[in-house]
């Protein structure tokens, strides 16, 4: 249980002090034109926390243009080396360092993630995607060709430009870092709205932007809602890429859209992964399988994109894992997101939690066996009890949506070609997993999963250096890792005529 083998050393402030709640504009925080404000929530009690500024089209125009602007040939960020690019990333860094609690305390009010989790993946995690990129920026570089006649062609990786990023609300500061790390590693400057329901600590990461150096108008930061603020930077002509974390049905409208103006676009969307358990396990290697698919389901309220919803286990095992599976949820400890005991916060919002609630609800009228949980937890807050369904049916509505929620569907199967083909019939393709000790099996099981992410004999075993993103409506390209920087460099091939190629 990861709560439990966190370092409890720090004492939360339950209370941060809120200091940042305007846009984001050259390295100022200003009103939104309009003046408009929007409340942000505390999900564990539904009080309003404090209001932020809302943006809409105007806003977004002025932070295109101050991202332009700080774009432009000669101004201090395209003539920064790309050593001080490095820089400036790892003291941003060093400052996200200094202010971990405060940033803990802001993610574990705005989202509801226990503080203990916040402070200690979350919080470290952003810390390690920036400073890994920023060993990249003087490692991105082209090639020499030998092209044929008397000239030499080689490529230069520039940054895209303005980099247009819209990002949800799971994993405030993780989704930030993710989002920034590769595109001012590039060196990219940075238009960002981030979800409606927890600004704040990515605006607390701004003040440390502005402190770190990073020159004005090199990252731009809005808080709004996606039809307006969010639109608006699909839109804008001189947004010259788009990337989005986020619902596969806005990640279908956001590339629509981003096609009339031929935008370079990257969507992470959706999920709905498997994770496959063999019946080779038994003893402590089930018991292993038992509490990775446990985490792989509940981590952070089940609000996982790559969560493994759909857990398929062998019939000879079935019974088995299934009732390990009802103790070891039981044992999940909901409740404030402060206390250090706490396991599981509340889900985002009253609308997350009434969708969890439906899909429960579709769950027992299509005739799964409810194992544990199945309602609301408390009456205050967006709590959801840690739920169970055994004898999920692969046509049953809590098998083929995202739940987005706390609630585990376990499927069984007999055969690994059936389970293959099972795993796959779905729209989604972002990760899976397969739990076994038979080598071959591993192998045929992994190679065969339509998804972009597979974990053997682990699950959410996330590391910046690796890639991750989707197959099929999961979404395009790759975040993290090398493969993470592709997205935003063009290649400029330059070819020079030559006195005489000699080889
Ligand atoms: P959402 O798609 O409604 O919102 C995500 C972001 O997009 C928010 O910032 C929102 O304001 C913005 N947005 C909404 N409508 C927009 C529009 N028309 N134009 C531009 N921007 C718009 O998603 P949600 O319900 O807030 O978040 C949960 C979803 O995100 C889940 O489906 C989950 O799978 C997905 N998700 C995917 C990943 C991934 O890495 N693949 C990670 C986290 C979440």
């Amino acid at each position: 249980n990861l709560t439990r083998q966190l370092a409890t050393s720090v004492q939360p402030n339950k209370n941060p002090e809120i200091k940042y709640t305007q846009l984001f504009i050259n390295n100022e925080f200003v009103d939104a034109k309009s003046g408009k404000t929007f409340e942000t929530v505390n999900p564990a009690t539904g009080k309003t926390i404090t209001r932020v500024a809302e943006a809409d089209k105007v806003d977004v125009d002025l932070a295109v243009k101050a991202a332009k602007d700080a774009f432009k040939l000669g101004s201090p960020w395209r003539r920064s080396d790309a050593s001080h690019r490095a820089f400036l990333m790892n003291r941003l860094a060093d400052l996200m360092q200094r202010d971990a609690a405060h940033l803990a305390a802001l993610e574990a009010l705005d989202n509801g993630k226990p503080f203990n989790i916040a402070l200690n993946v979350d919080v470290p995690a952003s810390i390690a995607c920036l400073r890994y990129y920023a060993g990249w920026c003087d490692k991105i570089h082209g090639k020499v060709i030998p092209v044929s006649g008397d000239f030499i062609s080689y490529t230069r990786h520039e940054p895209v430009g303005v980099a247009g990023q819209i990002i949800p609300w799971n994993f405030p500061l993780l989704m930030q870092a993710w989002k920034l790390g590769p595109a001012l590693a590039a060196g990219c400057t940075v238009v960002m709205k981030v979800a409606e329901q927890t600004p704040l600590s990515a605006l607390h990461v701004c003040k440390l932007i502005a402190e770190a150096g990073f020159p004005p108008g090199v990252v731009n930061l809005l808080t709004g809602y996606g039809p307006t603020a969010g639109a608006a930077i699909v839109n804008h002509p001189d947004v010259d890429k788009v990337a989005f974390t986020g619902s596969t049905e806005v990640g279908k409208l956001i590339a629509k859209q981003a096609a009339d103006t031929i935008k370079r676009v990257t969507l992470e969307l959706g999920g709905k992964s498997p994770n496959i358990v063999l019946g080779d396990l038994k003893g402590d290697d089930l018991d292993y399988a038992v509490n990775q698919s446990n985490f792989g389901l509940f981590f952070n309220q089940g609000q996982c994109c790559c969560a493994g919803s759909r857990i398929f286990v062998q019939e000879n095992i079935y019974d088995e894992f299934v009732e390990r599976s009802v103790e070891k949820t039981k044992k999940i400890r909901v409740g404030d997101p402060f206390d250090s005991k706490t396991d599981q916060g509340p889900q985002v919002d009253g609308e997350q939690m009434g969708k969890i609630l439906d899909l429960i609800n579709s769950g027992k009228k299509q005739g799964a066996k409810l194992l544990t949980g199945g309602s609301r937890w408390g009456e205050e807050g967006f709590f959801v009890q840690p739920t169970v369904f055994g004898d999920v049916k692969d046509d049953m509505r809590i098998c083929r949506e995202e739940i987005f929620g706390p609630v585990m569907q376990i499927l069984k199967f007999k055969t690994i070609d059936e389970v293959i083909e099972r795993a796959n019939n779905t729209e989604y393709g972002l990760a899976g997993s397969v739990f076994t000790k038979n080598i071959d099996n591993a192998l045929q099981v992994s190679n065969s999963l339509r998804a972009g992410t597979v974990w053997v004999n682990c699950y959410d075993n996330f590391d910046v250096a690796a890639p991750f993103g989707g197959y099929k409506q999961s979404g395009y390209g790759r975040e993290k890792g090398e493969y993470g920087i592709s997205n935003y460099t063009e290649v400029k091939c330059v070819t020079i005529k030559i006195p005489q190629k000699n080889n």
